[in-house]
């Protein structure tokens, strides 16, 4: 089971200020309403960052659906370029991850592969003592020093 972490909170989300006024909870900007305290950009963002289906759509409207990996047109999946369940405990807490920032479309085969990788790497790293571990991790440090080049055979 993969734990794939939620967006932190908003960075500045507290109680309102001692004279009832409210702070924008993502920018931290005193705000003049007592009732709708978010600035409408910055809902915005935070729409961007906890539903992906906007994300998606905004994605697709500025970029068009075209896979950015490939570069095929056609139908595009949203995919976050740093892989979430991979932060640190303290990359969790920043939100950056969860925005635009980190966030691009791939095809279905370009976003399975990149998962493929990924979870390859994940086992790796939970498992690096096991044999085939350990050879995989020979083996690309020998192509990463030069030591072994791999020749590509005609077919
Ligand atoms: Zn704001
Ligand atoms: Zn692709």
């Amino acid at each position: 089971m993969i734990d794939v972490p939620q967006p932190p909170r908003p960075p500045f989300e507290r109680a309102p200020l001692r004279d009832g006024r409210r702070v924008c909870p993502m920018c931290g900007d005193v705000t003049a309403s007592r009732r709708g305290w978010w600035h409408r950009e910055c809902a915005a963002l935070w729409n961007l960052a906890t539903r992906p289906p906007v994300a998606l759509r905004d994605l697709k409207a500025i970029a068009g659906s075209r896979c950015w990996s490939c570069g095929l047109e056609g139908y595009v999946e949203l995919e976050h370029i740093r892989p979430l369940w991979s932060l640190t405990p303290d990359e969790r807490r920043e939100l950056r991850w969860w925005l635009p920032f980190n966030q691009q479309l791939l095809c279905a085969p370009c976003h399975k592969a990149k998962s493929a990788r990924e979870a390859r790497e994940r086992y790796d790293a939970q498992n690096p003592d096991t044999p085939a571990v350990r050879r995989r991790r020979d083996t690309r440090r020998l192509l990463e020093d030069g030591q072994l080049t791999i020749v590509d055979v005609a077919p």
